[in-house]
């Protein structure tokens, strides 16, 4: 498995409020707040990072809450139009019971590929699925006092991609990251990879005629891929050189590292190191508490308090 694509390190996404945002994770989903960082890119904007206890790659959904006044976004064509997590059997009343509670919209739970989802938006329009995979997902969820282990989300099951034609992003996923064409159901692909058994599959919806997305409030930024370590990014780096296509030096985002290209199909993928992880400038049991910057920015960081919006 060393030397492979370990399914979904992380997926980043788009947000208006940041509260709202914090709210909406942590309370109403329970998934823990790993980070509170800024976006190393533009400091005055909040960069929040949820997952499970420990922040395992899998279970990394991140924000870039860019406040209220942003535009909206636009799922279309040439982006990730759907966010899947790994919940268990017979959660579903549950997450229902708490969507009508915390007025969530969602839609009423269908099947596909065998297996039933839940399909809902978060406060900003982003699409979420709750999916009950039909092998076990033994992943330890992260509980809180609302959300206990028989519901809570296990990190994700997939991410749909939709596109005008799947064809040269499957050739990506299959020739460079090692996924296989394991199911189809009309004009949903579903790629997988058996370098690991969860995060691990892609969903490619072809819509020829689709719009192109707008990305803004709403809608996911980028999806990164889980390698090992630096020599493997490395190497799959140079793969995609060789594909002919254009990628980014690595870039240190402290808690892993980057690689960023945008695939031919429009999605901009990352590839991320699991290494050095969450708690390289906090202890486990501290992780969110407090604003975490990065060196570059620590002479400022009264400014940049001082931008962002309270959460409390
Ligand atoms: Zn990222």
């Amino acid at each position: 498995m060393e030397n492979k694509i370990l399914g979904i390190h992380h997926i980043t996404a788009i947000a208006g409020d940041a509260k709202r945002n914090f709210n909406f994770y942590t309370k109403v989903l329970g998934l823990r707040f790993i980070k509170r960082t800024v976006n190393f890119d533009d400091p005055q904007t909040y960069h929040f990072y949820f997952g499970d206890e420990q922040g395992n790659p899998g279970s990394i959904l991140t924000f870039f809450p860019w406040g209220s006044a942003v535009r909206q976004g636009r799922r279309g064509a040439g982006m990730a139009t759907e966010i899947g997590y790994s919940v268990p059997e017979g959660s579903f009343d549950f997450w229902i019971k708490r969507f009508e509670e915390n007025n969530v919209i969602y839609n009423k739970p269908a099947e596909r590929f065998g297996e039933k989802y839940l399909t809902f938006l978060d406060p900003d329009g982003l699409k979420l699925e709750f999916i009950i995979p039909k092998t076990p997902d033994n992943r330890k969820p992260y509980e809180t006092a609302e959300v206990k282990a028989d519901a809570a989300t296990k990190g994700f099951y997939n991410t749909t991609l939709t596109l005008n034609n799947i064809q040269a992003t499957a050739k990506v996923l299959t020739e460079i990251f090692g996924y296989k064409l394991v199911a189809q159901e009309g004009n949903r692909y579903r790629y997988a990879t058996d370098a690991i058994d969860t995060a691990n599959v892609i969903d490619l919806v072809e819509l020829p005629t689709e719009q192109h997305g707008l990305g803004a409030n709403g809608t996911v930024h980028h999806i990164a891929f889980r390698v090992k370590d630096d020599a493997t990014q490395m190497a799959f780096r140079q793969k995609i050189v060789d594909m002919g296509l254009q990628i980014t030096p690595q870039i240190d985002r402290n808690y892993f590292h980057s690689l960023y290209f945008r695939e031919p199909g429009g999605v901009l993928f990352e590839i991320a190191t699991d290494n050095p992880g969450f708690t390289v400038d906090e202890p486990l049991e501290e992780l969110g508490k407090n604003l975490k910057l990065p060196a570059q920015y620590e002479a400022h960081r009264k400014e940049i308090e001082a931008h962002l919006a309270r959460l409390d």
